[in-house]
């Protein structure tokens, strides 16, 4: 739930800071090495997060230089920890140090107390837990920076997290021991060289953490963001790991550049190569530099604290999953971990050295950044309205992300005639402001974050990033909203309109309970109802009970009659939930209707409480596998179980109602038994929920949707293409792409698929598939011409999408295949659609 995320992290912060949960001494003489701790050379063996955790509590113990602090626990209840390093007069004086750079900044109120400067660095490692050489490097850094020489800790606060994902790290480092003889095999395609499926980049639930900055949708995000935020670091490095081939990387960052990125973000990136570049001179190391990790999106662990002010950047060093502790590359090198934890502990400690040596002007730059944010905004809106007419829901999570990203807001003021562009349709129109729209002004010190991450239609400078082009928060969450190139300040704080219910003025005993469908919250609802076994009905046809408030498709109905059982139970279990989860309940004391149909029509369903499995293995997208894994889980908190296609001939199919296939080609590598066995579940009544084309091994014949064919090129373009230069190759493959961009979906919510939704929808897709409109079954989403909204589209593939099928049922026998063509719950950010999935879930078929 995003409800209590704000405090949470207020609270979470002032816990650590305030009640001293540092630890540390002023014992500086008895700091033992990383070796020295954990009884092994550099590179011999993985250290796993305790012994991770053991050895930085023991430096904290044992330097003046060094405080340590814990700010969290991961999903698998691992421990997330910051030291803080710097001289011990600094450490003294770390919360005004902290507080006087906010306030330099203008984020937040009050004077600095002094004008001093310290170049504020923060180093995050292994955020990939299969990236290992991160946390390893960050041991010995921590250790030279409490040992060495400190001049460069006079004009430093170094913030060390040695291990952003720790649950992923030791999924690693147990399967790397667990497989590894006595002497490493340098061999390449050995067993410790290939990670089983689903591999140890990802957290717990297998999302990419380094994806998740700006949605902080995962615990560890949130926690390491709340305590993030309260610091707003002037130089940001995030240690990774790429294949074994490639030396290693540093900044400066290839193109595309973001437009926001300003010329000093630039300079000093260059200024932070041209450093490390003379270190690794100095020991004849490889690197690049300008290639391959764009500054774009804004989820990374380089974007992210880019658009805050820092210079934000992506170190890599050879490695990866396939490194073990020593590897051939393709150039015939043995690539030691040992070498890589080197690189990585070399890069580190040259970029304090040059923050240091460039500490006043890092700081003065990182507070101009501010300052210029909010004088001159450089994108062409000065002002974000969103309409007052968005649910509360909606509302509420929106004002959830922008306390968590530091952008302020308020009310508008009463306004007539203003010129806007409306997302929906990306066209200009006039519109009038009320005191109940909220209103974001681009005149504040966060506003190139807010623009990066609001603009509706993003700047792409060149085609050519690796990861998706569109991202705008309004259309991610469905929010009806305006762009205005005109300055408009707030008239005030905004609240949110939650409708109260007051349960003590209830009857007693009402004939039955309506609660509304409109967002996830009420999906979670629901998922809690099914779980104490309530009987819930849901609206295929709006009603109404007084002749004025509607109630759309989807309404929930939990009437008494049906849920006997219960006794007295069933008032106070419905009434406790919604009031624990902030949910809106109408008591009525009639089934009749006023226009609708009433309560006892076949036309109300009952929702039955669907068992649900979910598939993986080897083959299947493991970020979308943990997507759904996450959203069940986590977030509609719903029973469900995992299975391996692996193991799918051990599973009895009709123990289930819904099974969901996530992306990838999988279900080719089952037997033909199991394919006809979930074939005859379907058409047996199951509902099978299947992302992009997962259930295409199971057609027999073109009974399912139908993949549609990119046209062939005309001859002269055929003869253009064969003429093509060598270095204009990979840009005109780019003309056939779609790299995540934004469409406007027709929808059709007459169908369960889309209840709780308007007639249209925005989709995020990720990619050129285009698939026929179904024959006999329900087209519910659909592309039309003119849909392209926001990010980068290839000219090649415009009329090739259009008119195809997003998303779609097909009745089959008795049972339904859904078809998600585009990821509905992306990443988990895209926000607007988990209500959609939801449906699917519980409402399709029913
Ligand atoms: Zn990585």
């Amino acid at each position: 739930m995003k409800t209590s995320l704000c405090s949470l992290f207020v609270l979470f912060f002032l816990g650590g800071m305030m009640q001293a949960a540092f630890v540390s001494a002023a014992v500086s003489q008895s700091v033992q090495s990383p070796e020295a701790f954990l009884g092994y050379e550099k590179g011999e063996r993985l250290t796993p997060h305790h012994r991770v955790m053991d050895y930085v509590t023991h430096v904290a113990e044992n330097s003046d230089r060094v405080m340590a602090e814990p700010y969290g626990k991961t999903y698998g209840g691992r421990t997330l920890m910051l030291l803080y390093v710097s001289t011990p007069e600094n450490l003294a004086r770390l919360d005004e140090i902290r507080t006087n750079n906010l306030r330099r900044a203008g984020l937040l109120g009050g004077e600095a107390t002094s004008l001093e400067s310290k170049a504020i660095i923060w180093l995050s490692y292994n955020v990939h837990g299969n990236e290992i050489s991160a946390t390893e490097a960050a041991l010995f850094t921590l250790y030279e920076l409490a040992t060495g020489d400190d001049t460069h800790l006079q004009n430093t606060v170094v913030i060390i997290d040695p291990l952003l994902n720790p649950d992923g790290r030791d999924r690693y480092v147990n399967w790397y021991h667990q497989t590894a003889g006595r002497q490493p095999d340098p061999y390449r395609t050995s067993r410790e060289h290939i990670e089983p499926w689903p591999n140890a980049r990802t957290n717990h639930y297998n999302i990419d953490l380094n994806r998740d900055w700006a949605w902080q949708t995962q615990i560890e995000t949130r926690q390491r963001m709340a305590v993030y935020h309260q610091w707003m670091p002037h130089i940001h490095a995030d240690f990774h790991e790429m294949g074994v081939d490639q030396p290693y990387y540093f900044a400066p960052a290839a193109e595309p550049f973001h437009v926001a990125i300003t010329d000093w973000q630039r300079e000093f990136q260059q200024t932070i190569g041209e450093n490390h570049a003379r270190h690794f001179d100095d020991d004849f190391r490889v690197y690049f530099t300008r290639e391959i990790f764009d500054l774009f999106y804004p989820s990374y662990g380089d974007t992210y604290p880019t658009f805050n002010g820092a210079i934000g950047m992506t170190y890599e060093q050879a490695g990866n999953t396939q490194g073990g502790l020593s590897v051939i590359t393709a150039d015939g090198d043995t690539l030691t971990f040992a070498r890589r934890i080197l690189n990585q502990h070399v890069a580190g400690m040259s970029t304090v050295e040059v923050a240091s040596m460039h500490y006043e002007r890092v700081a003065e730059e990182f507070f101009r950044f501010f300052r210029d944010a909010a004088e001159t905004p450089y994108a062409p809106h000065k002002t974000y309205v969103i309409s007052g007419n968005n649910t509360p829901d909606k509302l509420q999570l929106l004002t959830s992300y922008l306390d968590a990203w530091g952008i302020s807001y308020g009310h508008a003021p009463n306004t007539r005639s203003v010129r806007a562009l409306d997302y929906q349709s990306l066209e200009e129109r006039t519109i009038s402001l009320n005191s109940q729209d909220l209103l974001i002004s681009a005149h504040q010190p966060k506003s190139v974050l807010l623009n990066v991450l609001f603009e509706p239609r993003t700047t792409v400078v060149d085609s050519l990033t690796y990861d998706i082009t569109a991202w705008a928060v309004p259309y991610a969450m469905g929010l009806e909203a305006f762009a205005i190139e005109r300055r408009i300040d707030p008239a005030g704080p905004f609240s949110i309109n939650h409708p109260v219910t007051d349960f003590s003025a209830m009857p007693e005993q009402p004939y039955a309970y309506l609660a509304r469908w409109e967002s996830k919250q009420d999906a979670f609802y629901l998922a809690q109802l099914l779980q104490h076994d309530i009987r819930v009905r849901f609206a295929t046809q709006p009603f109404s009970m007084d002749g004025q408030r509607t109630w759309e498709r989807g309404t929930l109905i939990l009437t008494r009659r049906g849920n006997e059982q219960h006794g007295d139970r069933f008032d106070s279990v419905v009434r406790e939930l919604a009031d624990e989860l902030g949910r809106e309940l109408v008591a009525v004391n009639t089934g009749l209707v006023m226009s609708g149909r009433d309560f006892g029509s076949s036309g109300v369903p009952m929702v039955h409480a669907p068992r649900v499995a979910l598939i993986g293995g080897p083959g299947a997208n493991p970020n979308n596998f943990g997507e759904v894994w996450h959203f069940l889980d986590q977030e509609l908190e719903y029973p469900h179980s995992v299975f391996e296609h692996t193991h799918l001939n051990r599973v009895n199919f009709s123990d289930f109602d819904v099974i969901i296939l996530p992306q990838g080609g999988y279900l080719n590598q089952v037997s033909n038994q199991v394919k006809d066995d979930l074939r005859r579940w379907i058409r047996n009544g199951g509902r099978m929920i299947t992302f992009g084309n997962a259930i295409r091994a199971l057609d027999e014949g073109d009974q399912f949707q139908e993949l549609r064919s990119m046209p062939e090129p005309t001859d002269e373009a055929r003869t253009a293409q064969q003429l093509l230069r060598a270095e204009d190759r990979r840009r005109d493959a780019a003309a056939s792409l779609i790299t995540g961009s934004i469409y406007y979906l027709n929808l059709d919510n007459s169908h369960p698929l889309a209840f709780g939704y308007p007639e249209f929808y925005y989709s995020l897709k990720s990619g050129a598939n285009a698939f026929e409109y179904l024959e006999s079954g329900f087209n519910v989403g659909t592309l039309q011409a003119g849909a392209h909204r926001s990010g980068f589209q290839g000219y090649r593939v415009k009329d090739h999408i259009e008119n195809s099928l997003i998303f779609g049922v097909q009745p089959y026998g008795r049972g339904n295949i859904v078809y998600l063509n585009d990821n509905p719950i992306f990443r988990g950010f895209w926000h607007n659609g988990a209500l959609l999935f939801a449906n699917a879930i519980f409402f399709v078929g029913q």
